[in-house]
């Protein structure tokens, strides 16, 4: 029979009943060393005192108004993101994958409003993940997304990953945008080279495509910048976020400069939720913390620690680990083993991390994790691969 609720979900037989920084606890009182953060959702760990006070604050006056009616917390975090980036307007949703719907029809109805309605056509990357809904799949056109869910969404081309030649040869008179992940998550945290980015945003120049960054895994301070594309020095045309921006509260945002969004005039898109005052409450507190320039520089130290810590064990578990890649805290190890087995054996360390495409193991921590917590987390998945080896 199946289960009440629906099993698309490969669960670990795990259950946590309360949270507080960087740990998550069971109902026996058993801690977990959290590396996952929700997939890189909790930026500020759990039960960050700033989040519960933005929180439980609203939730006593405004919970939900509609967006027929003015949100003073919206226009506030709006107001930051866009004196923060180089977006001149924001929409915001729920989640990542509204963030790629609405990416994908601004940049059809830019097209559109310019009188090249032929433009509908977007570039992307093989080993990329836009989310779940019928455009972020044909987005992403992997197989283990796509499969059974035809007819898909017509009007994307995939290209072999960050292949900037490829993208020079794909473009026709049809092509209207490029979409891609400066640092692909579910792909197996692969970032992308910033010389390749530069090349991708000089191309959609040449050919005035727009360039739209999925920033919603390696954004809000993730890399150790606000955004990734900053290490690049380059910024896109729109970009999509969500995850760390509300920090557990479902809330994602689409970041546009003022000619890309030129089509996007009232009623044309909308959401019930989106931007609703509770999640905005919470995204302003969020976005205060990591938004400072200190804060974002202890991300880059801490990850460059992590990171140091984590050449180490690869060298000491040479038959079980590979490599390590990505950047400032979003890291991936690459590994010889099956990279479920290790996280697996993490579980039985009490140490939580996730899984990737590309045999990699995700280490997503909560941006506020400290040097100890790092060192134990070492400590746990030296204990973790060392299960691996025959004894
Ligand atoms: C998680 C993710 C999404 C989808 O976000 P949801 O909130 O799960 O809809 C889209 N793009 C990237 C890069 C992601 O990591």
């Amino acid at each position: 029979m199946i289960p009440s609720v629906m099993p698309t979900y490969n669960r670990a037989p795990l259950s946590f009943v309360s949270g507080e920084g960087s740990w998550l606890v069971e109902a026996d009182g058993r801690r977990f060393l959290d590396l996952g953060a929700g997939i890189a959702v909790n930026a500020l760990g759990h039960a960050h005192p700033d989040l519960v006070a933005a929180l439980t604050e609203q939730a006593q006056k405004l919970w939900h108004v509609s967006n027929l009616y003015r949100i003073p917390q919206q226009q506030a975090l709006a107001d930051r993101l866009v004196e923060h980036t180089f977006a001149d307007t924001v929409f915001f949703t729920n989640s990542g994958t509204e963030a790629c719907e609405l990416a994908v029809k601004m940049a059809r109805k830019y097209w559109h409003d310019h009188g090249r309605p032929e433009r509908t056509d977007i570039i992307a990357f093989e080993g990329a993940f836009h989310g779940r809904s019928s455009a972020g799949i044909a987005a992403a056109g992997g197989e283990k997304l796509t499969r059974g869910f035809a007819p898909l969404l017509p009007g994307f081309v995939h290209l072999p990953w960050g292949d900037t030649e490829a993208l020079r040869a794909a473009i026709t008179e049809t092509t209207g945008a490029v979409i891609v992940e400066p640092v692909q998550g579910e792909g197996g945290i692969r970032p992308l080279p910033d010389a390749a980015l530069r090349e991708i945003r000089a191309i959609c120049d040449e050919h005035g495509l727009l360039l739209i960054l999925d920033e919603v895994q390696c954004g809000m301070g993730r890399t150790g910048r606000l955004f990734a594309h900053e290490w690049a020095g380059i910024a896109p045309d729109i970009m999509m976020v969500a995850k760390g921006i509300g920090g557990g509260f479902p809330l994602g945002a689409v970041l546009a400069t003022e000619e890309a969004a030129r089509g996007m005039t009232a009623g044309t898109h909308g959401s019930t939720y989106g931007g609703n005052p509770l999640g905005c409450a919470v995204g302003c507190a969020v976005f205060d913390r990591v938004a400072d320039p200190a804060f974002l520089a202890e991300v880059g130290r801490k990850g460059g620690l992590l990171r140091q810590k984590l050449e180490a064990l690869v060298a000491a578990h040479p038959d079980i680990l590979d490599e390590v890649r990505g950047a400032g805290l979003m890291l991936g190890l690459k590994c010889k083993a099956a990279n479920t087995d290790l996280v697996a054996a993490g579980y039985d360390e009490q140490i939580l991390t996730v899984p990737a495409a590309d045999n990699v193991v995700r280490l997503l921590p909560p941006l506020t994790i400290s040097d100890e917590e790092i060192s134990e987390a070492v400590a746990r998945l030296d204990r973790a691969a060392s299960r691996l080896e025959p004894s």
